[in-house]
Parts: structure tokens; C-alpha cells; sequence
């Protein structure tokens, strides 16, 4: 059976690449376990009076290179297992790219759909003040992940400033622009994703007008993902959410299907598609499977029906070890996670540098130096890749762990 412990998946991919690039084992040792881990409870009074309290994490993985970075997560499933998992592939995203940051992440478990907004501000201000010593421009910087928006952001900005004294944006992104956010980091991600595909297409030599797009998840990834597959000329055959899924091999129309789902709740009944289930989605015949929902979506028990030619992975941790071997041995190209995901956090660094310099960029500017970075880092994975004959996964690891351990190993261990 395949492990579904998200950090143990984190510890074997992190294995896998260190075999590859021969590191020393102490500094593997050191990049096994999070630098910092912190558990807070968070009390806040409820609507109706009552104190409840919530368990809160942010677990720091890595600060060689940089500031830790990465979101915080409002769910009722979040553990501390999985917060590790993604602060350590937050290092991972972040040295791929070759950002000046270290990873981190956070969580809350809790329930966000359950509570107010007056209950959810309370929760963030707590959680946010319980985490002051932690976190800042220079140590931490939080953004949004699942069930966390700009709103949310704009209550952490807004705490940690009163506490010292002094308006402090760069403490997170993913802020309105008006308090300081970078303009094109709401589509950021998928717009990376985006450029992912295009260059995927053009090395397969597969014709954007030919080629055939499925996404699994229409949430910010998923919907704007389609929709700029679109806008570069793909056919969008296939979407779906947490309730199912739609096709029409003539190509569906993302910005109808999100009006759709802003009024029906789901893309499922979009007039003319015909209805799929999730599992048939991922199995689809199409070019590009992007999978922009959850961890574990193709593992041991589908990878062999996959039909797409290509995988962008716009979700964290969608694909298992065992399934990437799968799809290894059948020519499936895999664009990574940490490399196919990471135009958020990369809009996000825009962000922070703006908010430092308290000058703002342009829509062009943004999204045509995010482009650069994610093809330069493209590259960059696919040389590695070459060289060594190993998947794409396994040569971004190599990249973003060698340069970790670099670092420190230049930086030498305390005392
Ligand atoms: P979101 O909450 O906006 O959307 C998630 C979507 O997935 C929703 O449409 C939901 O219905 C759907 N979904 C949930 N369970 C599903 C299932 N079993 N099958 C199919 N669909 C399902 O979240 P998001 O911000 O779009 O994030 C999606 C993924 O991308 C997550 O893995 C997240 O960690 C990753 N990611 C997001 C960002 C970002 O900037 N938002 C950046 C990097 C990575």
C-alpha cells in the first residue's frame, strides 16, 4: 500500500534526490525536520458567547537561503503531518525558483465555511498574535493557501502591524492592493501553470489548437488555469470540483462554466457537457492533465490509465511515488509541483520586493518577469533532468536541494 502520510511522501522524494546528488549525510539529516514547529491554541469567543478553542500551526522548515515563506491553511482536516510536509516542499518550490526564501506553512484546524466573519477575524488576530515572535518581514512571511484569502491577509497585515508599531506589509502576501499587493497575484499560480503548458506543448510539439486540456479542482488554480489554456489556444475538454465532473470534446468555455458555477454551486449540469465522474476526468483523453484540487489524486491504482501526454501538477502532492514511476515508464513528462505551482509564490516574492522598495510594478511587468523566472527554472529542471536521466521530479529535488545544502554548507553549522 502507498503511504498517504504527506510527510513521508516528502521524506521519500526528498531520498530519492539526495541518493541522486551524493549529500552528506549530516546535511541530509538537518533538511529531514523542520527547523522550528509551532503549536498554538487559539481561543476566540463565538457569535453566540461561547469560548472555543482552535489548534494552530506554523512549522518553519528552512531559512538557509532567505526568510521562511508560505500560506496558512483554514481546514478541518489540516494536521501537523501534513503542515510539515508542505513547509518542506515550500523550500523546495522556493529554491527551484531560485527565490531568496526558505519554506514554511501554516494551519488552523478549523472549519471556515462553519463561521462567521466576525469568528474568522477573531481566529486569524489570535492566531496571528499568538505566532508575533515568529513571524515578520525578515523571519516569515505568511500568504494564502486553502480557504485563505486577501481579506485574511489584510487581518494578519493589520495585527502584526499594530503590535510593532508601524505599518508592515512585507509580513505577507497576498494582499489587497490597496494595502500593498502586487497586481496579477490572484491569478498568479495558474498563470504559471499556464506557462508550463505551453512550453510542455511546445517541446512535445503538441499544437495549442490540437491540444487538449482536462483540469481536476475549478477553485483560483483550477478556473484560471482553464482559462488561460484557453486563451493560449487549447481546448478545454474536461473540468471538475469536488462534486464531479464535465466533458465536451468540442471544448468547453471556463468563464461560462465559473458563471455557471457561481450561480448552480458546481460545474456539474453546464448545458451541453456531458457528466463525468473525477476518476473518469483524470483518465480523460486529452494532451494536458492538470490536476489543481488535492494531494493524492493519482497513485498506484490509476497512474497506468492516464492517456494525457503531459501532467502539470497545479496542485500540491497530487501525483504518489509509486504513480510517478508509472507514469515514468510510460513517457508521461511531469511537470513538478515545486516547479509547475510556484507562480504564486513567485508573484508573491514581487510582492514583498514592492512592498520593501514601496514602489509598485506593472500587470506587464509582473507577469512577463514571472514568465522569465519559470521558463529560466524550466530549463534549468530539464538540463538536470538530462544529464542525470531521471524524471523531472527528481531533477527539480536535485536542484532545489543541492542549492539548499549549498547554503549550507557555505554557511557552516552553528557553533
Ligand atoms: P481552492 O479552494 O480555490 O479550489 C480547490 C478546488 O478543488 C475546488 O473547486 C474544489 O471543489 C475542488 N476539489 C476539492 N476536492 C476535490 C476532489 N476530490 N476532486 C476534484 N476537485 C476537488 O484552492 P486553490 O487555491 O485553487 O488550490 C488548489 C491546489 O493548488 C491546492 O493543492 C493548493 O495547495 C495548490 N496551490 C495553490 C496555490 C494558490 O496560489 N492558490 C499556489 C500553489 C499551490
Amino acid at each position: 500500500m502507498e503511504k498517504s502520510n504527506p510527510y513521508e511522501m516528502a521524506l521519500e522524494q526528498l531520498d530519492k534526490a539526495v541518493k541522486k546528488i551524493k549529500l552528506d549525510p549530516g546535511v541530509h539529516e538537518i533538511l529531514k525536520y523542520p527547523k522550528r514547529t509551532v503549536i498554538v491554541s487559539v481561543p476566540i469567543i463565538m457569535d453566540n458567547g461561547e469560548c472555543k478553542v482552535f489548534t494552530g500551526y506554523r512549522v518553519q522548515h528552512h531559512d538557509a537561503r532567505g526568510p521562511f515563506k508560505g500560506g496558512v491553511r483554514y481546514h478541518p482536516d489540516v494536521t501537523l503531518e501534513e503542515v510539515k510536509a508542505l513547509a518542506m516542499w515550500m523550500t523546495w518550490k522556493c529554491s527551484v525558483m531560485d527565490l531568496p526564501f526558505g519554506g514554511a506553512k501554516g494551519g488552523v484546524v478549523c472549519n471556515p465555511r462553519a463561521m462567521s466573519e466576525g469568528e474568522l477575524q477573531r481566529l486569524t488576530r489570535r492566531y496571528t498574535a499568538n505566532l508575533i515572535r515568529f513571524i515578520g518581514p525578515e523571519t516569515d512571511i505568511l500568504a494564502p493557501d486553502v480557504y485563505t484569502n486577501p481579506k485574511t491577509m489584510a487581518w494578519i497585515m493589520d495585527t502584526y502591524s499594530t503590535y510593532v508599531g508601524y505599518c508592515a506589509p512585507g509580513v505577507v502576501t497576498g494582499k489587497p492592493l490597496s494595502i500593498g499587493g502586487s497586481k496579477g497575484r490572484l491569478e498568479a499560480t495558474a498563470m504559471g501553470v499556464s506557462f508550463m503548458c505551453r512550453e510542455a506543448a511546445n517541446l512535445l510539439k503538441i499544437e495549442p489548437k490540437e491540444g487538449r486540456v482536462a483540469v481536476q479542482g475549478y477553485g483560483n488554480v483550477g478556473y484560471y488555469a482553464a482559462k488561460f489554456a484557453r486563451e493560449m489556444g487549447f481546448k478545454v475538454v474536461g473540468v471538475s470540483d469536488s462534486s464531479g465532473g464535465i466533458y465536451d470534446p468540442d471544448g468547453l468555455d471556463p468563464d461560462a462554466v465559473q458563471a455557471h458555477k457561481g450561480k448552480a454551486g458546481s460545474v456539474r449540469g453546464y448545458e451541453g457537457s456531458e457528466e463525468i465522474t473525477n476518476r473518469e476526468l483524470l483518465e480523460l483523453e486529452c494532451d494536458i492533465l492538470i490536476p489543481a484540487a488535492l494531494e493524492n489524486q493519482i497513485t498506484e491504482a490509476n497512474a497506468d490509465n492516464i492517456k494525457a501526454r503531459v501532467v502539470v501538477e497545479g496542485a500540491n502532492g497530487p501525483t504518489t511515488p509509486k504513480a510517478d514511476e508509472i507514469l515514468f515508464e510510460k513517457e508521461i513528462m511531469v511537470v513538478p509541483d515545486i516547479l509547475a505551482n510556484a507562480g504564486g509564490v513567485t508573484v508573491s516574492y514581487f510582492e514583498w520586493v514592492q512592498d520593501l522598495m514601496s514602489y509598485f510594478w506593472t500587470y506587464e511587468a509582473v507577469m512577463k518577469t514571472l514568465d522569465e523566472k519559470m521558463v529560466a527554472a524550466l530549463k534549468d529542471v530539464l538540463e538536470t533532468a538530462r544529464k542525470n536521466r531521471v524524471d523531472l521530479r527528481t531533477a527539480a529535488y536535485m536542484l532545489a536541494v543541492g542549492r539548499v545544502a549549498e547554503t549550507i554548507e557555505l554557511r557552516g553549522i552553528f557553533p
